[in-house]
This record gives structure tokens, sequence and C-alpha cells, in this order.
């Protein structure tokens, strides 16, 4: 491996091989937010450390021991966001975004949580993410839940199985917790630690373990779903009505609960098996009480976030990487001419502003340059010999097919080039 300082560990670098992927699944995500009526909005990458800890809530792994805080040189305790959600509500409540006429918003961002890096997981990693605030029908729930839907179909993501769950009233889950607790200190012995610990800070999570020795005595578990109060049964079965009258497959998962406190109602993810455990690639749901829990006025919200990273991976291991457009034409410059070749250049440039002209650059025999030509994928190679150059021409070669070079009048070059990729 080579020497020098490292990156941090967790912390990737995306290489330039991977940046087709990565451009192809923000730019489909932004494209299907902004059609389904979405607007963008940026958030810092540091805020207060209260906020993370008053809205994801003191007893989840994120507060608990994932969060990257420090003290700033003020002393004032500031975190990198773990996720975008709390930002976005603060963003909302600061600037007055939630009772007009936008109530739509998206983010996406690099989000830092210090977990153990393995595949799918990483201490940066990126989200896009989405919130609707001040709207509590389960229209909006299933709106949103079908745009993912769509979304990760156009990026050409197949085997996600899409997941959904009710969490109930808040009064619901508070009855239910405390059957779940008696129900699960009768197996105390058989938890592992992380179980043990959760089991009276934050029970519902322990559902939500990944850990294959539980999963007998979670399936035995009481279950939420068969309590929910009226309010959230009706709002989970119109929830379901509008996903079935639009043809989506989903699979009820009563276990299904989600890492964050500030969940209610409606919870989703989208899952795959080809990640390990790492396997949710989607998540999502509603959050009617956290506005008002971090200062704001009562808004009902819903959201989902995504995690990039193994979007890209889950595309390129099926095959379905994107890979960089090769360069139009490969522009040979003999010794001596590079002031002409640059001029020459700029105003193709003019008249083909879309396309891709890669200059030689460093010299080189005319051999070495056809080399480097041929190794970019260019299809065309421009050549502008000294002969050429001095009668107003300029060698084309088209490195598909066997035809000869063409000389091509300058004037024509760009109509002539044109034609040639159409
Ligand atoms: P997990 O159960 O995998 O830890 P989570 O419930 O902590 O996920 P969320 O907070 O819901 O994840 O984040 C939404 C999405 O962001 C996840 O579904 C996942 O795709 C992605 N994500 C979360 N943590 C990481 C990470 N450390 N590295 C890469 N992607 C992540
Ligand atoms: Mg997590």
């Amino acid at each position: 491996m080579a020497k020098g300082i490292q990156s941090i560990r967790g912390f990737a670098d995306i290489l330039p091989e991977h940046l087709p992927t990565w451009r192809h699944v923000e730019e489909t995500a932004r494209r299907w937010l902004e059609a389904y009526g979405y607007a963008e909005i940026r958030l810092p990458a540091l805020e207060r450390t209260e906020l993370f800890s008053r809205s994801i809530g003191e007893v989840t792994d994120i507060v608990e021991k994932e969060m990257y805080t420090f003290a700033d040189r003020n002393g004032d305790s500031l975190t990198l966001r773990p996720e975008g959600t709390a930002g976005c509500v603060r963003a909302g409540i600061q600037h007055g975004l939630f009772h007009n006429a936008q109530p739509r918003l998206w983010y996406s961002g690099a989000m830092f949580r210090h977990e153990r890096p393995q595949k799918g997981r990483f201490r940066q990693f990126h989200q896009i993410g989405a919130e609707v605030f001040g709207l509590a029908g389960p229209d909006v729930d299933a709106e949103m839940i079908l745009m993912t839907g769509r979304l990760l179909a156009s990026m050409g993501l197949e085997d996600v199985e899409l997941q959904i769950n009710s969490l109930g009233s808040s009064e619901a889950r508070a009855a239910y917790r405390e059957q779940l607790v008696a129900y699960l200190a009768q197996h105390e012995a058989r938890l592992d630690d992380d179980s043990r610990r959760r089991l009276h800070s934050n029970p519902l999570r322990v559902l939500d373990s990944k850990n294959p020795a539980l999963q007998e005595i979670i399936e035995a578990a009481p279950r939420l779903l068969d309590q929910l109060d009226e309010e959230s049964e009706r709002h989970f079965a119109e929830l379901r009505a509008i996903l079935d009258a639009a043809g989506l497959n989903y699979r009820i998962n009563p276990r299904l609960v989600r890492g964050l406190d500030y969940y209610g109602r409606t919870v989703f993810e989208w899952v795959t098996d080809r990640l390990g455990a790492q396997g949710t690639v989607l998540a999502g749901g509603r959050y009617d009480g956290l506005v008002e829990q971090i200062g704001g006025r009562a808004t009902p919200a819903v959201g989902f976030a995504m995690g990039v990273e193994r979007i890209v991976t889950l595309l390129e291991e099926s095959g379905r990487q994107k890979r960089a457009p090769a360069p139009q034409a490969y522009v040979v410059v003999p010794a001596g001419v590079e002031a002409q070749a640059h001029a020459l250049v700029e105003s193709l440039r003019d008249q083909l502003p879309a396309a891709c002209l890669l200059v030689n650059a460093g010299g080189g025999s005319f051999k070495s340059q056809f080399k480097r030509a041929d190794r970019s994928g260019a299809r065309l190679v421009l050549v502008l010999g000294e002969e050429e150059l001095a009668a107003g021409r300029v060698g084309v070669k088209d490195l598909r097919g066997d035809a000869a070079q063409e000389a091509v009048a300058r004037e024509d070059l760009a109509e002539f080039i044109r034609a040639r990729l159409d």
C-alpha cells in the first residue's frame, strides 16, 4: 500500500470509476423528487449537539455511541449530523417553512456515525432524503412510498422488497412497551448484551435486532400491530388501500421498528438480502411529534432517507453500474503548433459545447499521441499537422472502422463531427 497519510477509517474516497453510478443515483433521485413537487434544501453538516439528543432520543444507538461530538473553540458542544431530519426540522422552524404552500422538502449530503465500518456501513456516508410537513393523512405517506418505489425502480434496482408497519399512537406504544418488557424479561437470560441493555431503555429496538440467536424470541413476542388504537388502525388501512390501488407490492412486517425514537404510525423500509445485515437501502416513516419536541408549533410530518453507498454497491454488484462516456474526439497536436491547436479547439467548443474534446498535452511523437487517443476511448482523432493547418484543414480519423484519414476544411469541422457522432 502507498505510504503517506491515509484517510480516516470509515471515511471513504469515492474514486472516479464509481462516480458515473453515483451521479446516476443522484440525478434520478433529483428528477423524481422534483417531479413530485419537492423543493431542495441544503443544510449544514454541523449542528448543536442538543438538536440531535432532543430529536433522535437519548437512548438510541446514534446518540448513545455513534455521534461525532466535540467542543468547538468557544466551548459549544457541536455534532456532525448523523442524519438529515433533525436539521431539516430545525431549519423549517427557524425560517417558518412549515405553514406555507411548499410542504415538501428534500436534501442530500454526507452524514457521520461512529459505527463499525463494514460492507455498506461507513462512518461518513451519504443520504438523499425528503420530508413533508403539515399533512397528517395516510395519503401523504402513501404518495411518498409510491415515489420511493418509482425512484428505486428507475435507478435500476431490482430485488428490493417494501416492508411496512404501523407503530400506532404514542399511547398505544406506551401500553405495548410495558407488555413487551414483561415478555422480554421472562427471556432475559437468553438475550444478548445489546438487547439486555435496551430492555429497559428502548425495548422496541430489541425487535430490530439482527442477531439470529434472538429471532425465535422476537418472533413470539406480542405484536404492536395487533393492538393499534383505532385512529392508527384506520390510517394504516387507508395507506394500504392506496398502495394496493396503485399496484405496489409490499409485505407487512410487524417487527419493523425504526432506530430513532421519533417515529409513530407509518414506518417503511426497502430491503434487499444482498448486503448482509446492511440490507436496508431506504427507510422512513411518520414523526408527528418531532417538530413540537424541538420547539416548533405542532406539525405532523413524514420522511425518508436512502443510503447512497448501499444503492451504488447494489447496482455495481448486479452489473448495472454506469460508465463515464468516452470523449468524442482526441486532438493530436504535433510539437510547435500548440497555440494554433488550442485556438482551433476553443472555436470548436463554441460550436459543440456538449462535446468532450480531449487535447493531447505534454507533447510526444505522433505514434505515442495516437496510442493515447486509442486508450482514451475517443471515437475520432483530430490531427492538427502543420501541413493541414497551413491548408486550413484538419485530419480526421475515425477509430471505429477502417476508413482512411480524411482532410476536413476547418469551417466544416463542427458539422462533420456532429454528423459522425449522431
Ligand atoms: P441500519 O439499521 O442499517 O443501521 P439505520 O436504521 O441506522 O440503518 P437510518 O438512520 O434509517 O439507518 O438511515 C437511512 C438509511 O441510510 C439506511 O437505510 C441506510 O441505507 C443508510 N445508512 C445508515 N447508516 C449508514 C452507514 N453507517 N453507512 C452507510 N449507509 C448507512
Ligand atoms: Mg444504524
